[in-house]
């Protein structure tokens, strides 16, 4: 299924009555129709071709059919509406798997969406475009952006060339693999580590006193490690407290040790969106030096505070950070036994990853009712952790983005097969190994090799699992089955 016309925006203009958009939002869509149809939308225009492919064809195949993917390139000609970018784009990705799951009645939901970006050298390139859509692939786990930035152009800086149109085409290509398993060999790379359904951040905000003396041991018995957000401000001075005890150095040190995860929620906690460039740089920087001089580790992460963040901030704090809370669930005051069981199930059901936002437990902001529904919840998770990867923010994040931008070539080999990975990302920072699947039935023994190193294998009733380094080059699979 195809539907190509060019320089076309997302966002209709108020300026003009010609044109054609892609636009998804309803009340415009009901007062015009495809452009076929003489009407002016691009994105009608595309759902009318689908449903007359399911219609006349696809839906009269013996065999059935499945749509897997759904493919965009676009953007340049947004640039004069970049603010709206990422509400527009999000909004036309809802629109094709909300029809889609109408018109076929099957969930696409979840249906994968690869789109590439716009080169740094294009007329139109904008910095706000490329940073909506690099929060949209980190925020939506079936969301796959291809790194087109560096990549030439013809003379008019705007198409592509033979080269980059040929790369784009080969990332495209790799991405479905990827995503649809095609080489035959059973190999993917789990979404998540261990191969687990899902995964959970414990996140708390603020750097409370009872972090330390309670939730991190809570968790540390459950073998889990949280994420602790602090305020370099706040820890020193006694004056910012606002009357609730915070953790010490010493403490959060002791945290780190035991691989807690001790990361930036600003210096003073001030509302990020409404800082002057220089403000706003010290109220990261700052903050990361005292956190590193304190506990030794460098902080990688952010959280924004009072959640405060526009595609500018998010750009800005993003920059050599493996990632930056975007999206929480409270887990909190107004939480329930049943609510927290609920989410759970979501989670479950969505294959996503959960970050949870918590202040107080006993005392401070949004502190619990009673402190025992998080207790208990905690354990509910221990319960599910065959199914449930509980992983520090930063793990977590590193995983999803390597997993979401490794590419891997996979061979035949005389005893099994071959994979080479490929990771475009900085190997200083992204330093979680991920966890690679055979997916067959009875495999009796696999020896894996990368480099000089044997790799630890673990077999199961319908699957092998071996972690392995993005960055440390071609790994060989023996395969003996039964
Ligand atoms: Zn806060």
């Amino acid at each position: 299924m195809k539907y190509v016309v060019g320089g076309t925006s997302i966002q209709y203009p108020n300026d003009t009555a010609k044109g054609r958009y892609w636009s998804a939002n309803t009340e415009w869509l009901e007062k015009t129709v495809s452009f076929e149809k003489k009407g002016k939308s691009l994105l009608l225009s595309f759902t009318d071709a689908i449903d007359a492919a399911i219609d006349s064809t696809l839906s009269k195949l013996e065999g059935g059919y499945q749509i897997d993917a759904f493919l965009w390139h676009q953007g340049e000609s947004d640039d004069r509406y970049a603010g709206k970018y990422y509400d527009n784009l999000k909004a036309v990705i809802a629109y094709v798997r909300n029809h889609l799951t109408e018109k076929t009645g099957k969930d696409y939901s979840k249906l994968p969406f690869v789109f590439g970006s716009i080169p740094e050298s294009n007329r139109h390139y904008k910095p706000e475009i490329d940073a909506a859509m690099k929060r949209i692939a980190n925020e939506d786990p079936n969301a796959y952006l291809i790194d087109m930035s560096a990549q030439e152009l013809q003379k008019d800086r705007t198409h592509f060339n033979e080269k980059s149109a040929e790369y784009l085409g080969k990332k495209v290509y790799k991405t479905l693999d990827k995503i649809l398993i095609l080489n035959g060999s059973g190999f993917r790379v789990a979404r998540y580590k261990d191969d687990k359904a899902c995964a959970i951040s414990f996140t708390f905000d603020d750097g409370l006193a009872e972090h330390y003396s309670l939730v991190a041991p809570a968790m540390e018995k459950l073998g889990f490690r949280g994420t602790f957000w602090v305020n370099g401000r706040t820890i020193a001075d006694t004056t910012y407290q606002r009357g609730f005890a915070r953790m010490t150095w010493s403490q959060m040190k002791k945290m780190a040790d035991k691989g807690h995860e001790i990361s930036s929620h600003g210096w003073a906690h001030r509302n990020v969106t409404k800082l002057s460039p220089e403000e706003l740089h010290h109220e990261l920087e700052h903050n990361d030096t005292v956190i590193f001089q304190n506990t030794g580790v460098f902080p990688r992460t952010f959280c924004y505070p009072g959640n405060a963040k526009n595609n500018e901030t998010i750009a800005f704090a993003e920059k050599n950070r493996i990632g930056t809370r975007t999206l929480q669930f409270s887990v909190g005051g107004k939480s329930t036994r049943e609510n927290l069981d609920r989410r759970l199930a979501d989670l479950l059901g969505n294959k996503g990853w959960g970050v949870t936002m918590t202040h107080g437990i006993t005392y401070g902001y949004d502190h619990f009712s009673d402190a025992g529904i998080f207790w208990e919840y905690l354990k509910k998770v221990k319960t599910l952790e065959d199914r449930i990867w509980v992983g520090t923010f930063r793990e977590v994040a590193a995983y999803v983005k390597e997993q979401k931008a490794v590419t891997c070539d996979v061979a035949k080999t005389d005893k099994g097969f071959s994979v080479v990975p490929r990771l475009a990302l900085d190997k200083n920072l992204f330093t979680e190994p991920l966890t690679a699947v055979i997916g067959r039935k009875g495999i009796k023994k696999v020896a894996v090799r990368q480099g000089k190193k044997k790799l630890k294998v673990r077999i199961l009733q319908d699957k092998a699992l071996f972690d392995f380094d993005p960055f440390g080059g071609k790994i060989d699979v023996e395969v003996i089955n039964k």
